[in-house]
């Protein structure tokens, strides 16, 4: 194994799965159609997909083949994620359930938990969202104000969850509530998390629009909803602690340097067809070394989850600098687009996948914790005080 495969997370067999999911996109993209898209993770929403690229063996990559996964380790997975967002498919159906409920369950859930749900996440076919912002409680996530009351054969909850992607197309939510009353001491004590069906009594989910009318996220309110003792994850009490492990999975994954990767990549084809100034050269070039650069960062993220270390402060790092560069590279993209002919076909590609990313830019950095935030996790794992 040469150490530049090592780098690129080609080494050993990894090399052939980045060629069959590469073969298997390119076959899928000729027969079904779809267009590669900036945010893909986020905005393209398309069940079928999902169950196809189960059917291939790229969904449930690290879930045990017991649960009807691959049984496979974190690089796996980061291969294939990576190849699904260079190449914009329409991923997000399965995402979330993918990416982040399948190690929680995998942690914490019940054995008759792993069994209901985790074959239906690795095919592809379980869609879950997240709740655990509120209207008053984002980067202070202590400061919860939903809330759990038991009763017989299990809890009713109460309270608003806002910013929560997908709810209105998932099957489930997994909610952070308060189970005991606060403690002003231990702020984070006193938190449980819960499985709740969307369908079920008392949910209303309304829609939070982008200003171009697309509907990603909404508002959740849970009034009196029951959810059973069955539907609990993990510890009465030990929610604070799951869901910061969960965080660790949803920060760390090459998402948060390539949500943008197809307006690059066209925009580098398109400055290939048209010539390039050397100004316009640098500044691309220097673009693409920082890609580089996070991707060997980001692949030593997956490296330490697939070897069982914490990789809390270095996911923190990836994602402040992933999601900068995200953004930086949609304004490149803008300074640059007037020195392509404006009638050339990749122009006109380029021009809506522009819109759609300024759209989305300003989301980069706030959505999985802030940038801000995630400096002071950063300082902290550095040993700051
Ligand atoms: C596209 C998108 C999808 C999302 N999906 C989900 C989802 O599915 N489920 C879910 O639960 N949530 C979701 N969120 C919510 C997201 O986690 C929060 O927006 C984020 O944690 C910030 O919280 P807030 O919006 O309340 O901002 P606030 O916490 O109010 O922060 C406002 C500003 O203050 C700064 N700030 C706050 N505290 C500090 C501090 N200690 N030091 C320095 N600066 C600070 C922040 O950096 C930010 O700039 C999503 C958000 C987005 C944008």
């Amino acid at each position: 194994m040469s150490e530049y495969e090592a780098l690129c997370a080609d080494d050993g067999d990894l090399a052939d799965l980045r060629a069959s999911v590469r073969a298997f996109l390119a076959a899928d993209r000729a027969t079904y159609g779809w267009e590669p898209a900036v945010d893909c993770w986020l905005a393209k929403w398309d069940p079928e997909f999902s169950a196809r690229l189960a059917d291939a063996g790229f969904v449930g990559l690290t879930i045990p083949t017991e649960y009807g996964g691959h049984g496979l380790g974190y690089l796996h997975r980061y291969v294939v994620t990576e190849e699904l967002l260079a190449h914009g498919a329409p991923v997000a159906a399965h995402w979330i359930a993918d990416r982040q409920v399948a190690p929680g369950l995998l942690a914490y859930g019940s054995e008759d938990q792993r069994r209901r749900l985790l074959p239906r996440i690795a095919a592809g076919t379980l869609y879950s969202a997240i709740g655990m912002s509120e209207h008053g409680a984002g980067s202070d996530l202590a400061a919860v104000q939903t809330r759990a009351v038991a009763t017989d054969g299990g809890w009713r909850l109460s309270g608003t969850k806002v910013w929560t992607s997908g709810a209105h197309v998932a099957h489930q939510i997994v909610v952070l509530a308060r189970t005991s009353p606060l403690d002003p001491e231990h702020r984070h004590a006193g938190f449980s998390q819960f499985i709740v069906p969307t369908d079920a009594a008392g949910i209303t989910i309304s829609p939070i629009e982008l200003m171009n009318g697309e509907r990603h996220f909404n508002e959740v309110t849970f009034d009196d909803v029951f959810v059973s003792d069955a539907d609990v994850l993990g510890e009465i009490g030990n929610g604070w602690h799951q869901v910061t492990a969960e965080l660790g999975f949803e920060r760390s994954g090459p998402e948060r340097i390539l949500s943008t990767a197809t307006l690059v990549f066209t925009a580098a084809r398109a400055l290939a067809a048209h010539g390039v100034d050397d100004r316009t050269a640098a500044e691309f070039g220097d673009l693409m070394a920082r890609m580089v650069s996070l991707r060997q960062l980001s692949v030593s993220v997956a490296r330490a989850l697939s070897d069982g270390d914490d990789a809390a402060g270095r996911a923190a790092l990836v994602k402040d600098l992933g999601t900068r560069f995200e953004q930086d590279s949609v304004e490149l993209v803008a300074d640059l687009i007037d020195t392509l002919d404006p009638g050339a076909p990749d122009t006109l590609a380029l021009r809506g996948l522009l819109a759609t990313a300024r759209l989305h830019s300003p989301l980069f950095t706030l959505r999985g914790g802030t940038n801000e935030v995630l400096r002071g996790v950063v300082a902290k794992g550095l040993g700051a005080r």
